[in-house]
């Protein structure tokens, strides 16, 4: 059978040189006589797999030398908790701005650990923007303020980021990270689940400053500790080896777009041409407000939810799939991360306008 176009919004759709590669070394890696899967995890064979896939976190991101770069587990939602429980360590106090669904659960999972402030939301509008904010109303004294770069569910995306002075700026990039240029050193802490733009599930890339771990409540468990991670290269316990192999791959195959500097043009046109087919439609009508549009995930829907429903069947049976919008906002999504051609949403543009004349 023929690969579709998937347009799931996470796991999602891979490079398909990667998955080559995978399949040509599935049962034998190199002259190792083994698969990547049957290596231990601090064998020879195995190390400099891990050491590749840091650094080329490090080379296409940027990613300062006064910053670690970790591989770890428990998804993006582990993170909501090892946040506060790492860093509200002075005050007891954090900035977050409330953009979404899953910003909204980091919020309300650090108010577990201390005060979880919420400085601006769009949630009584279901989020259809970014919220806006008032810099004057930050605390300057929070350990830190907390925003999510974009909004899988919602499709939208901050243009801008917030000017937060001495206080660390904590971003969940799991749905944009390496689409677009971003300059590390305006943040503290960059992390992302792996699962939409950088590999399988299984892996969670975390991008700390050096000054910020080590200070960790003592609640906190060791395996959440960012301060023992980092001293144990991400390996206090098994880690995801294959999963993290398969992150090495896309990496390469991103580099080899130009890095995130030759994909983020690309994404832009990708995300320009759908959205004008949205916009040049009787049809569609896309769901964000313009000006916080995502380049990654576009949400939008037909005049009834019963005809979104025949598009996304309809869009399945050309080979284009997953378009079902997520359950909290129903309608229709169409995530278009990296690995997605250009040309699959060229098909989808298409079909939409076939849908859009005979309905
Ligand atoms: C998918 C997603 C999450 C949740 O990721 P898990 O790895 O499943 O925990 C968190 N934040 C954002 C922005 C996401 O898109």
């Amino acid at each position: 059978m023929d690969r579709v176009y998937n347009f799931a919004a996470g796991p999602a759709a891979m490079p398909l040189e990667a998955l080559q590669t995978a399949a040509l070394e599935m049962c034998c890696y190199g002259s190792t006589g083994m698969s990547v899967m049957e290596m231990s995890h601090r064998s020879k064979m195995y190390l400099p797999i891990y050491q590749e896939t840091v650094s080329l976190v490090r080379e296409l991101m940027h990613v300062p030398d006064n910053y670690s770069i970790l591989l770890l587990q428990g998804g993006a939602t582990q993170q909501f908790a090892a946040i506060p429980m790492n860093l509200m360590t002075k005050s007891g106090r954090a900035d977050y701005i409330d953009s979404g669904n899953f910003a909204h659960g980091a919020m309300v999972e650090a108010g577990k650990y201390g005060q979880a402030r919420c400085v601006a939301s769009s949630r009584e509008e279901n989020y259809v923007r970014i919220p806006a904010w008032d810099e004057k109303t930050f605390d300057p004294e929070a350990d830190y303020f907390y925003i999510t770069t974009n909004n899988t569910i919602f499709g939208t995306r901050y243009s801008a980021l917030p000017e937060t002075g001495n206080v660390p700026l904590v971003a969940d990039m799991s749905s944009n990270i390496l689409s677009e240029k971003y300059d590390v050193s305006r943040f503290g802490v960059i992390y992302a689940g792996a699962q939409k733009n950088i590999g399988p599930a299984g892996v969670t890339l975390l991008i700390v400053r050096n000054d910020l771990p080590g200070h960790c409540l003592p609640i906190t468990p060791k395996i959440m500790d960012w301060q023992k991670q980092i001293e144990n290269d991400s390996m206090i316990n098994t880690p995801p080896t294959y999963a993290i192999y398969m992150c090495g791959l896309c990496l390469k195959w991103l580099k080899k777009q130009g890095g995130v500097e030759g994909i983020e043009p690309v994404n832009i046109e990708k995300a320009k041409l759908l959205y004008d087919a949205i916009d040049n439609s009787r049809l569609f009508r896309g769901t964000a407000d313009p000006a916080s549009r995502s380049r990654m995930n576009v949400t939008f829907v037909t005049d009834s939810p019963d005809r979104d429903a025949e598009f996304v069947k309809e869009a399945a049976a050309h080979g284009l799939v997953n378009l079902k919008g997520h359950r909290l906002v129903g309608g229709i999504r169409a995530s278009i991360y990296n690995a997605m051609p250009i040309e699959g949403v060229k098909a989808l543009v298409e079909f939409m306008k076939e849908f859009e004349s005979h309905v």
